[in-house]
């Protein structure tokens, strides 16, 4: 019943979101055509030529961001759920996030313990979980501390993904998980809706703790896997 009232849910976000990312995709491709067809004419000077080419990647690029975005909620199906302990996932998470933590001057520790099972699908857990980390990166734009906790306790595993960045206020984090929500300049507002519909279509909850000035934890808490 529930999952069904979900599936419902999603396919309507979907098909919302299906219709408004091409509109949002539209955009930077008709900006990138339009300095490509700048570049084309022949007395453009060399300056203007190199600048014309980067704003036209740049545009490609913010094309680029939006549909990774957005394809990692409509391309998952249901049969590639696994049962693990999710150790694996949180520490790749940790690992493939170093080389931008590190530009970022963030350093990260990792703290993974967990013995109990949980079913998940794994593209969509890691998806998710590197969205909420790179927001969490990103709100440390001094440098910071990103932690990385994976736990469990009363049949439920407990993922924390901890940052002492800028933080939110109440309303803010409520916020949070609509689609094009953002405060970044050159956000998309589509990490949150994705990782926030992943978490909830496992079944899980997500706790959000955060103070001004002084950070965040997002909490992502999964019911142990039953096999009964
Ligand atoms: P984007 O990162 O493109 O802005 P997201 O959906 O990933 O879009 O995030 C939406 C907004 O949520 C961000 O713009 C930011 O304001 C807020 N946010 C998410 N995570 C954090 C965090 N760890 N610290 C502070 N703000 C956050
Ligand atoms: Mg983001």
């Amino acid at each position: 019943m529930r999952e069904d009232l979900f599936k419902t849910e999603k396919l309507k976000v979907i098909s919302e979101l299906a219709a408004s990312v091409s509109h949002e995709v539209r955009n930077p491709i008709t900006v990138s055509k339009g300095f490509l067809q700048l570049l084309m004419s022949p007395e453009v000077s060399y300056e203007n030529r190199k600048s014309y080419a980067d704003l036209s990647l740049k545009e490609l690029e913010r094309a680029e961001v939006i549909i990774n975005d957005y394809l990692s909620i409509t391309k998952t199906k249901p049969e590639k759920n696994i049962v693990a302990t999710m150790e694996d996932d949180v520490y790749y998470i940790a690992n493939v996030l170093k080389p931008y933590a590190l530009i970022h001057n963030v350093k990260i520790t990792t703290d993974i313990h967990n013995d109990l099972l949980v079913k998940y699908n794994q593209h969509q857990l890691q998806q998710s979980l590197i969205n909420f980390a790179k927001n969490s990166i990103e709100a440390m734009p001094d440098g910071g501390l990103l932690s990385v906790e994976l736990r469990s306790s009363n049949s439920k595993v407990i993922i924390s993904i901890k940052d002492t960045g800028v933080g939110m206020t109440k309303e803010q984090i409520s916020q949070l998980g609509e689609a094009y929500y953002t405060t970044k300049e050159t956000g998309t507002g589509l990490g949150m809706m994705v990782s926030y519909s992943a978490i909830y279509a496992m079944n899980g909850k997500i706790k959000v703790e955060s103070e001004v000035g002084k950070g965040t934890e997002f909490q992502i808490i999964l019911e142990e896997y039953q096999d009964r």
